[in-house]
């Protein structure tokens, strides 16, 4: 190959991007390759597969890219931009950690919503309750608290960052998977994603500096391979650390709660708005007591939230 001249198409994965410049990782491995977009493509995040083809320099190391095309997205994460439309920020993503502490305690409100943001998008959700060594000697409520999620089948995980081992379950969760952190502030994502990064984590902080610098006023995600679990990457940035307060409607919320969803078909009113309809199947199982009425309840403020915006 000359130099200069571009070699064939191959697949990568975009691991940072600043405008229409990307670093691609090529699935053959290597260090990470600057490429500039070919004209017709645009909107690339990180996370997203892409084809692209190498430039060479005279000894036949690869001095650049572009990419050319991006394969089809198995999920998206999106956050309303400055005009409030959704813009997607990461994408190939398998699973969303939302993080929680012993303290501050997490109202099940809150995390409600964050399983309901999080099932909307269609990534699955890992609840990950952090500083586990402060858990007091009667922790029960919280932990029946977690049972509860644990029965409706989303997996949660204990951690701390006080111990040398405190992060053993959060590995298990991390293999062979491409994840992001969430969560309320205070609750330790840094100090997790520290452990998991050794000397990484900071990068993210220069990163956000450089770009305020910049044209772009907001900070890109960044993918970055973790390696304390096989297989496993993170993407974060600032922003996606602040999923969660994104704009649903009624349905998507209603459909957030996956207990309600074999029960919807069964209401007598197709309209029905799990309220004070005769025949209803949601009021009926919470009646029963196969709906927690701490979960109706945070259906009920989530679905007025939206009605108040
Ligand atoms: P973030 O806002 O979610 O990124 O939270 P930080 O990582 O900044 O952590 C908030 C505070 O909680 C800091 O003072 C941390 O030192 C502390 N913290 C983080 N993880 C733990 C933990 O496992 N146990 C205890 N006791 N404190 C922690
Ligand atoms: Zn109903």
């Amino acid at each position: 190959l000359a130099a200069g001249e571009y070699g064939p198409e191959q697949p990568g994965r975009v691991i940072a991007h600043f405008g229409r410049t990307l670093d691609v990782r090529a699935d053959s491995g290597g260090d990470p390759v600057r490429c500039h977009l070919r004209a017709n493509l645009e909107g690339l995040v990180t996370g997203d597969r892409v084809i692209w083809r190498a430039t060479h320099d005279p000894a036949g190391h690869v001095v650049e890219g572009v990419v050319v095309a991006r394969s089809e997205r198995q999920s998206v994460l999106e956050r309303p931009d400055a005009r409030g439309q959704l813009k997607p920020v990461a994408a190939n993503i398998d699973q969303i950690l939302i993080v929680f502490a012993v303290e501050p305690a997490p109202h099940p409100n809150l995390i409600d919503r964050y399983l309901v943001a999080a099932e909307a998008t269609g990534i699955d959700p890992t609840l990950v309750l952090n500083k586990i060594d402060l858990l007091p000697k009667d922790g029960g409520e919280l932990m029946a608290l977690l049972n509860r999620y644990e029965a409706l089948g989303y997996p949660v995980v204990a951690t701390t960052t006080a111990r040398e081992n405190g992060l053993a379950a959060l590995h298990d969760r991390l293999a062979g998977r491409t994840s992001v952190f969430v969560g309320q502030s205070g609750v330790g994502k840094s100090s997790l994603i520290d452990r998991l990064l050794p000397g990484e984590a900071l990068r993210i902080g220069a990163l956000s500096k450089d770009s305020r610098k910049g044209t772009h006023t907001t900070t890109t995600a960044r993918l970055y391979d973790l390696p304390t679990a096989e297989n496993a990457e993170l993407i974060d940035s600032p922003g996606i650390r602040e999923f969660g307060l994104m704009h649903l409607d009624e349905q998507q919320v209603t459909e957030g709660f996956i207990e309600f969803r074999e029960l919807l078909g069964r209401c007598r009113f197709r309209d029905c708005r799990h309220r004070q309809e005769p025949g209803c199947a949601v009021l009926e199982a919470v009646k029963r007591g196969d709906i927690h009425p701490e979960r109706f309840d945070s259906y009920r403020r989530i679905v007025d939230s939206l009605n108040e915006a």
